[in-house]
C-alpha cells in the first residue's frame, strides 16, 4: 500500500481562502474588519519569522493586524499594561502573544492576563478547561488544524481508535480533548508508555507530536491507518539541515492509508487556524453565528 499523502498546504490556502470570503462578507454587510494583535518580546529569530508570517498572512485576507515588538528585557509590568490596552480595544478580536517569552516573564500569568475570548491560541486557562469539559472555547491553532483534516479524510471520527503520542498543554492534551469530543476512543501516549509500537499498531488514527526526529517507523504502524504528523524538526543529513516530522515517512507510507508529510502538513495549517480562530472570536464578540467549518 501506498499512502494518500494529505496536503496541508493546499488545505490550509483553502483555509485561509474561506476565512478570506467570510471577512468580506463580514466587511460588507456589517461595517465590521477583524483584527489580530501580535505581541513578540525579544529578538529570537524564529519567533521573528513566525510573527513576520502571521502579520503577513492577517492581512492577506483582509483581516487588520497589529504588532507589538517589545526589547527582550521588557517587564512584567508593561507586558500586563499592554495586554489590558489590547483586551481594552475594540478594533483587536485576537490577542497572541509569541512564545517563548524571555526566562524572566511568567508566560502562564501572561497568558491567563489575556481576555479569554480574544485568546486566538486557546491558551488561557478558561479556554482549556471550556475544551476540557465540552464548552464552547477557543481551540489551540495546531490541533484545530489537525482536526480538519482528520474530518476531511475520514468524515466521523466517532467511534475511531485514536492514539495520540505526546501529552504536551499545546498539541497533546488538546488533540485528544478534541478527538474525544468528536467521540473517538483516545489513548494517549508519552514518553512512559510501555509497549509504544504496539499501542501505536492498533490505532486507526495516529497523531504524532513528539520533537523526535523519525521516532514513529512503519512497523508500528497498522495497514491503513491515518497518520498526522505534527513534529519539526531539524537533522543534519548528507550534509545539509533538513525538515524531518516525528514518523519515518518512507517507511509509514508503504502501510497507512494517509499521512502528512513534513514540510507542507501540518505546518501550514496552525497559522491558517490561527486566522480562523480571529474570526471566530471577531463572530463571537458581535453575536454573529460561527464561521461554519472553521470552528471545533
Ligand atoms: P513537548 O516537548 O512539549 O512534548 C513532547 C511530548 O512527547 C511529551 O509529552 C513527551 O512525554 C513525549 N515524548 C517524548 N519522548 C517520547 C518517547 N520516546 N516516546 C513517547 N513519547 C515521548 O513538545 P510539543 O508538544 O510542544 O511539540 C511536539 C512536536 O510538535 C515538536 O516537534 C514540535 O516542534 C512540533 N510542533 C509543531 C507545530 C506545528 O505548527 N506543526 C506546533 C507545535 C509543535 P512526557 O510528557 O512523558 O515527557
Amino acid at each position: 500500500m501506498t499512502a494518500e499523502v494529505i496536503d496541508g498546504k493546499a488545505f490550509a490556502a483553502d483555509v485561509r481562502a474561506r476565512v478570506a470570503a467570510l471577512v468580506a462578507k463580514l466587511k460588507e454587510e456589517q461595517g465590521i474588519t477583524p483584527g489580530l494583535a501580535v505581541v513578540l518580546v525579544g529578538e529570537d529569530p524564529a519567533s521573528q519569522v513566525y510573527v513576520r508570517s502571521k502579520g503577513k498572512q492577517t492581512v492577506e485576507v483582509g483581516m487588520e493586524s497589529f504588532e507589538h515588538r517589545l526589547p527582550a528585557d521588557t517587564d512584567e509590568a508593561t507586558l500586563l499594561d499592554l495586554i489590558a490596552e489590547l483586551n481594552a480595544d475594540a478594533r483587536v478580536h485576537g490577542i497572541l502573544v509569541q512564545l517563548p517569552l524571555p526566562p524572566h516573564l511568567n508566560a502562564d500569568l501572561v497568558i491567563n492576563a489575556i481576555d479569554p475570548a480574544k485568546d486566538v491560541d486557546g491558551f488561557h486557562i478558561s479556554n482549556v478547561g471550556l475544551l476540557a469539559t465540552g464548552q464552547k472555547a477557543m481551540v489551540p491553532c495546531t490541533p484545530l488544524g489537525c482536526l480538519m483534516l482528520l474530518r476531511d479524510r475520514l468524515g466521523s471520527l466517532s467511534g475511531r481508535n485514536a492514539v495520540v503520542i505526546g501529552r504536551s498543554n499545546i498539541v497533546g492534551k488538546p488533540m485528544a480533548q478534541l478527538l474525544l469530543r468528536d467521540s473517538a476512543t483516545v489513548t494517549i501516549a508519552h514518553s512512559r508508555t510501555r509497549d509504544l509500537p504496539d499501542v501505536v499498531r492498533k490505532a486507526e488514527i495516529v497523531v504524532a507530536a513528539v520533537g523526535r526526529p523519525e521516532m514513529v517507523t512503519g512497523d508500528w504502524i497498522g495497514p491503513g491507518a491515518t497518520v498526522i504528523d505534527v513534529g519539526i524538526n531539524r537533522i543534519e543529513r548528507d550534509g545539509k539541515t533538513v525538515l524531518v516530522g516525528d514518523v519515518h515517512y518512507e517507511s509509514a507510507a508503504r502501510v497507512a492509508g494517509a499521512i502528512t508529510p513534513v514540510p507542507g502538513g501540518v505546518g501550514p495549517m496552525t497559522i491558517a487556524c490561527l486566522l480562523a480562530n480571529t474570526l471566530t472570536a471577531c463572530s463571537r464578540a458581535n453575536g454573529l453565528p460561527e464561521p461554519e467549518g472553521l470552528t471545533a
